[in-house]
């Protein structure tokens, strides 16, 4: 047995179990020895229940004295209880909800470990503990009876039927079986930071020696905890930076920016752009100078002006010679920067096209033909634009928009279609910088911080459901007195069928209660393309004055009279969203509302109602956004192009993060030989690369 021995061979697991394993991503014996425990247990000193308090967290070693379940109808239906017992002569009362299935698992006179928390019960005027965690623990003639108890033993998420107990006597006979494996790390790094070697590490993380505090332990913060994440983000960041380097290093398009280009800038610009738009564009422009391709992303908030810095950059890559593309994720977007960009462009005669799913055939092969003959300088599209027979006569420039919801994968193929094309990838995500560093570490990046001039802070409120006509009242005032609103219905995560039904309801009640002599309009994506672009051109007349819709106007959408954004059921949408849907207003010059209309709020909505109500500013909401979900949600979408991370954590390891790519910059950029360079390469490209969708490291 090695490291690199699959599971299935290791003695414990098998075919079915190795099945599971493989489905977390544990395929080999080094995957599964940096599987981390979530949590850890002192089983050294066991408390005794008889010596236990109400409001202690604490585990408890007792054996099943009476199991029952209860079949009262009402509050205690298909309630399990078991009483359990320890030599002390305490008793501590377990309860399940719909525990009825474990009826067969905890019967009387079993030996269990149990962890949760203490809570006094008036009933029985004793102590209870709500679905705690258990360990059914063998009789004594287990041999690796000292592996579970008598020390601190780690508890890991259980795969399928693999319980912790299994994964616990797997690791522990794998480290005891192996010899040690190498450190891969740079000695002169691990010298540097006094980090104790690969192997004692997963030892120490799985099996920690008693001296060790369960505190520190269950903090990740222990020394072999501290290395092993500072070793996953340092080879992280490191093919972050390798790919960087590399992209720097292919021959690029070395466009001029001479005073003719300049002279079209101008004629095209509407109106003067903010200092944070010029920076930028000066930023953007040097790369497109450069001789190395420029892979730039241009991060700003919602309504901070990127489209127009995107224009900029496509009139130098056009006045070039070249075309450029814009890449957005759905149709709508694609429409909305089509619709903004073809005034601008036609102010300087260029022609630009649209190309989306929802193109007919002979549109699209018209669109085709004006793209690959290079009559068209300009193309906007959805993943249409990827399609394997878009052909570009000589595509200079690719904007992507909204990156995250593309994969790297879709970034390649359209840089495909043209030789080693500058890309600018743009997000109106406010990204906070953790997860700018995983995820974008190999791009370079211009922050637009600054709002268009005139612009007020948008208010917003908070409305209990029940209050919701005030809000009706204002919004008949404020049309009234000229502008326009929005009503976004709630996310149903289930169907955008039910979806599209709740915004027809609210519609109906709108149109035909409360606001019968407005015009209302209703927008959602079971529309057909012409529908939506009649209703969305007819809002932007202002022939329509309310306007009820789903979330397909999160993004982009730009009528800068609307002044009113009224969000039901806000509870349900995370932070990101309200932030990206309140950016819909506050684009003119009148004041702007917002209005948050809410049922019952749990904690967590009540933090993020109020994050909304105190804050106008993309980049906190975006901290705290990930603070309170966490990195897999933060987009809300599954392929966000996250790494794969395994022990580390975007949110908890912040300061570990910061250290590792420092230290992964200095160590690329400034290798102590060519061989170490080569070395690192193979390592990252043999444990590394395809966990992390790092394409082309080397
Ligand atoms: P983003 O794409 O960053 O959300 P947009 O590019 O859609 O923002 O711009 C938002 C609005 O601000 C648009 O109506 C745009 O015309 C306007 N705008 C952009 N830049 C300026 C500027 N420098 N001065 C005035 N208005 C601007
Ligand atoms: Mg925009």
């Amino acid at each position: 047995m090695d490291l690199q021995t699959q599971l299935t061979y290791v003695k414990g697991v098998g075919p079915a179990r190795a099945e599971m394993l493989e489905s977390k991503g544990l395929r080999t014996v080094e995957d599964l020895l940096g599987y981390a425990p979530f949590r850890y247990e002192d089983r050294s000193n066991v408390k005794a229940i008889a010596k236990l308090a109400p409001g202690e967290t604490a585990t408890v070693i007792a054996r099943v004295h009476i199991a029952r379940s209860s079949r009262l109808q009402g509050r205690h239906m298909g309630m399990f209880e078991v009483t359990f017992a320890d030599s002390s002569g305490g008793r501590l009362l377990g309860k399940w909800f719909h525990g009825g299935y474990l009826a067969n698992v905890l019967v009387p006179g079993m030996q269990v470990a149990l962890f949760g928390r203490m809570e006094y019960d008036s009933f029985t005027r004793g102590l209870q503990v709500l679905h705690p965690e258990f360990e059914i623990i063998p009789e004594d003639d287990d041999p690796e009876a000292s592996v579970h108890m008598g020390r601190i033993v780690p508890v890991y998420e259980g795969v399928g039927k693999v319980t912790t107990r299994i994964l616990r006597a797997v690791i522990h006979r794998c480290l005891t079986e192996l010899p040690p494996a190498e450190d891969s790390l740079p000695a002169s790094i691990a010298a540097k930071l006094k980090l104790p070697s690969y192997w004692q590490s997963l030892k120490d993380l799985h099996f920690p020696s008693g001296s060790e505090d369960l505190r520190t332990l269950n903090g990740f913060r222990s020394p072999a905890h501290w290395r092993l994440i500072f070793e996953e983000f340092f080879w992280l960041e490191c093919g972050m930076v390798l790919k960087k380097l590399k992209a720097r290093q292919a021959r690029g398009i070395r466009f001029e920016l001479n005073d003719r280009v300049r002279e079209k800038i101008k004629a095209m610009l509407p109106f003067k752009p903010t200092g944070a738009q010029k920076r930028s564009l000066a930023e953007i422009a040097r790369d497109m100078a450069a001789p190395q391709p420029m892979q730039r992303l241009l991060q700003g908030d919602v309504g901070s002006g990127k489209t127009l810095v995107a224009a900029e950059a496509a009139v130098i890559a056009i006045e070039n010679g070249y075309q450029a593309a814009l890449l957005a994720p759905t149709e709508i977007l694609a429409q909305q920067h089509h619709f903004n960009l073809r005034p601008l462009f036609e102010r300087i005669g260029y022609l630009s096209v649209l190309l989306t799913g929802s193109n007919t055939a002979k549109e699209k092969q018209h669109v085709k033909k004006l793209l690959a003959s290079g009559v068209v300088p300009m193309a906007v599209g959805t993943h249409a634009l990827l399609e394997e027979d878009v052909e570009f006569h000589k595509l200079g420039l690719v904007i992507i928009d909204e990156q995250h919801r593309f994969g790297v994968m879709q970034r390649l193929r359209i840089q495909q279609k043209g030789e080693t094309p500058d890309v600018l990838v743009m997000t109106a995500t406010p990204i906070p910088r953790t997860l700018a560093l995983t995820m974008y570490g190999d791009l370079d990046i211009s922050v637009i911080d600054e709002l268009p001039p005139g612009r007020r802070g948008i208010k917003t409120l908070h409305v209990d459901e029940p209050r919701v006509e005030q809000a009706y009242a204002f919004i008949r005032q404020q049309i009234a007195d000229g502008r326009q609103a929005y009503v976004v219905c709630p996310v149903i995560e289930e169907s955008e069928t039910q979806q599209m039904k709740a915004a027809e309801k609210t519609f109906e009640h709108l149109s035909q209660t409360v606001f019968p002599d407005l015009k209302v309009g209703l927008l959602h994506g079971r529309l057909k393309t012409e529908e939506k672009e009649s209703v969305m051109a007819a809002f932007q007349r202002g022939d329509v004055q309310v306007l009820v819709s789903t979330t397909v106007i999160e993004v982009g959408v730009d009528v800068a009279n609307a002044t009113i954004m009224v969000i039901e059921q806000a509870e349900r949408f995370g932070l990101a969203q309200l932030h990206q849907l309140r950016g819909r207003v506050g684009r003119g010059a009148h004041q702007s509302h917002c209005f948050l209309v809410t049922g019952k709020l749990s904690e967590s909505a009540q933090e993020r109602i109020r994050t909304m109500v105190d804050s106008n500013d993309g980049f906190y909401i975006a901290e705290m956004d990930l603070r309170l979900r966490g990195p897999g949600e933060f987009f809300g979408t599954k392929q966000s192009g996250l790494p794969a991370l395994r022990i580390a954590s975007i949110v908890r390891d912040r300061d570990i993060l910061e250290i590792a790519r420092g230290e992964a910059v200095a160590y690329v950029e400034n290798p102590p030989s060519e061989d170490a360079l080569q070395a690192l390469v193979r390592h990252i490209q043999g444990h590394w690369q395809r966990r992390y969708g790092l394409v082309q490291v080397g």
